[in-house]
């Protein structure tokens, strides 16, 4: 069975209404960076911090897989497939996706502060001041700050190694070292880029660039692979 690793972006959960972080409109121009997600500033204020990671869990709960999570968890039918995402949100699982890594953590779970392999699920609760994990710790977002080691890039360097298919979706590759990901695939393995606002990326051989969005560019794409 042929190995396709699908590398996504905000961009693939832009269409179910979840705003990416740099484009304009996105939430990067609301909130600032250093204030709601970094370690410095969960130190500072963690109220603030919580209630920033809190109100994107509710829209993550509003929000609905789109098309292009739909599509993806087709590819299944034919294919070995391995999904490494840089959200948060839990869409691609929602839209049957089995085997999801995500890169920058989960917005649907909580950490220990002190001990960050112990996780819990929220579910569609909230993280307050004052809940703590089973040795007595603070809970927060289990989620990766910027400026924090990125635990899961091993395993995910070595499903992009090792895949024939590589998928990059809505993502502006600005983000490290999650963007460096695409550069370790191997030469001749087949490589598509879906995205309105796709990089040229001359660097990468075998690459065909579909300047689409996710819901009009992933379905096609996911029924030729599909009766190839
Ligand atoms: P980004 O905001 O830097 O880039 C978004 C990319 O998506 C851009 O290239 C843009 O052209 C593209 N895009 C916009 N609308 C699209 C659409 N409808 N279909 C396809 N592509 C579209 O986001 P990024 O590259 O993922 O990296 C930034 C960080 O943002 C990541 O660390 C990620 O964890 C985080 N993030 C996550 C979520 C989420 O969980 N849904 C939402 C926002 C940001």
């Amino acid at each position: 069975m042929k190995k396709i690793v699908v590398f996504t972006g905000a961009g693939v959960s832009a269409e179910s209404g979840i705003k990416t972080f740099r484009d304009s409109g996105g939430l990067w121009e609301e909130y600032d960076i250093n204030k709601v997600a970094t370690p410095q500033a969960f130190q500072k204020n963690p109220e603030l911090v919580l209630g920033f990671y809190n109100q994107r869990r509710k829209q993550v709960i509003d929000a609905l897989p789109n098309a292009a999570h739909k599509a993806l968890s087709d590819l299944e039918k034919k294919f070995d497939v391995h999904i490494i995402t840089q959200n948060i949100d839990d869409l691609h699982e929602r839209a049957g996706s089995k085997k999801v890594l995500h890169l920058h953590g989960e917005i649907m779970k909580a950490q220990s502060t002190r001990f960050p392999q112990l996780v819990y699920d929220v579910k569609d609760k909230e993280i307050k001041i004052g809940e703590l994990c089973e040795k007595g710790f603070q809970l927060r977002p289990h989620i990766v700050w910027f400026g924090e080691m990125v635990p899961m890039m091993e395993p995910a360097i070595e499903l992009v190694s090792n895949c024939d298919i590589l998928i990059v979706i809505g993502t502006s590759l600005d983000v490290y070292p999650a963007a460096g990901l695409v550069n370790y695939a191997a030469e001749d393995a087949k490589k598509y880029l879906v995205d309105p606002k796709a990089k040229r990326l001359p660097y990468l051989m075998n690459l065909e660039i579909i300047e689409k969005t996710a819901g009009e560019g992933v379905p096609p794409l996911v029924k030729k692979l599909l009766s190839e």
